[in-house]
């Protein structure tokens, strides 16, 4: 089992298999990178398995396939496979802006794929276009009526921005509500990569926007969830991802994987140490130290709540979110 330095169970990884992507989200990478991490520099999906079997068999038992966009990862089902094949209890999810979706939905379904969360900000076209900086909407809609029709239980995450999204809190509340789907308000969290005059809603300006329209109990957090819940009269859950709360970290029980094999220890803070070395000389021993020493140097808490502190430098399309 691993334990971090604040008694914290540490059983969720996840793998941020590219830090390409086909959108430019304004809220994580506004303009290309200066440079893609080039190719070869990318640790192979077998590198990666391999460091996957030492996290499970030290307890980790959730992993998470995010990026960038994991789609645009060639053969992606066959390493979610190789981990359904090695752990079939495993909680495998993936988190995904849904371009893609509509060809592969059945292909990750098959390959032992059990959830997958997409990010939709908007269900207006235009304002898809002016967040993505790209004509997305229809084909991500799609992709979502084909990952449910496969049997893929799907979340939906939605990033609040004044002056941008601000108006479609109950929209996508709604659409959500009607196709019984979750839906996940993630507060924005202020990164060097982002635009720079994004302005992100916090829980109260969200929840005063639901309650004019519904009326809601707060059912607090879920063990090793970061989301707030919330019910309404009838039942439907949402939840609100609230990172300047320190609840979000005292609960935190994950760590994450870069693509180039960075193993990080709290998404806000650079510090990060690299297995690549280990797996690529196949010595496992010397994989599980690091993942270890990752574990127990898991910072407290981030410092998005903190005023004094400086903006995060860390990229969500390389840490994956
Ligand atoms: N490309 C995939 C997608 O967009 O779902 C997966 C990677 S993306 C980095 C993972 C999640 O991080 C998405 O739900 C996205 O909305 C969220 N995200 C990215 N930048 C963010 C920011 N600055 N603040 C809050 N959430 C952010
Ligand atoms: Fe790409 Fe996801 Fe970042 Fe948007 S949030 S730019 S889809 S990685």
């Amino acid at each position: 089992m691993l334990i971090d330095s604040f008694n914290r169970q540490v059983n969720y990884l996840r793998i941020s298999v590219t830090e390409r992507c086909n959108f430019r989200c304004q809220y994580c990478m506004p303009e290309k990178p200066f440079s893609w991490v080039p190719k070869e520099n990318i640790l192979r999906f077998e590198e990666l398995f391999a460091f996957v079997k030492v996290c499970i068999d030290e307890g980790i038992n959730k992993i998470r396939i995010t990026g960038g966009e994991p789609l645009l990862r060639e053969n992606l089902d066959t390493f979610i496979q190789m981990i359904y094949s090695y752990k079939p209890t495993i909680d495998l999810a993936m988190t995904t802006n849904g371009y893609l979706l509509k060809a592969n939905a059945q292909k990750l379904k098959d390959s032992g794929l059990k959830r997958i969360n997409v990010s939709i900000d908007t269900l207006q076209p235009d304002v898809a276009r002016q967040i993505a900086q790209k004509e997305v909407l229809t084909q991500v809609l799609e992709g979502v009526n084909e990952a449910r029709r496969v049997g893929l239980k799907v979340k939906i995450n939605m990033v609040p921005m004044k002056g941008l999204n601000e108006r479609e809190i109950l929209d996508v509340l709604e659409y959500c509500k009607a196709r019984d789907m979750s839906v996940r308000f993630i507060e924005y969290m202020e990164n060097i990569h982002a635009k720079v005059n994004i302005k992100g809603m916090k829980s109260d300006e969200l929840l005063a926007i639901i309650a004019v329209k519904y009326h809601f109990e707060d059912v607090g957090f879920d063990t090793h969830s970061p989301s707030h819940y919330y019910r309404l009269d009838d039942g439907y859950i949402f939840g609100i991802i609230e990172p300047y709360n320190d609840a979000f970290c005292s609960t935190c029980n994950r760590i994450r994987l870069t693509a180039e094999g960075l193993l990080i220890p709290c998404l806000y803070f650079d510090e990060a140490m690299s297995i690549k070395e280990a797996v690529q000389q196949g010595n496992i021993a010397e994989a599980a130290l690091i993942l270890k020493e990752v574990v127990r140097t898991k910072p407290e808490k981030n410092r998005w709540g903190d005023t004094e502190g400086e903006i995060s430098k860390r990229a969500f399309y390389e840490t994956g979110g």
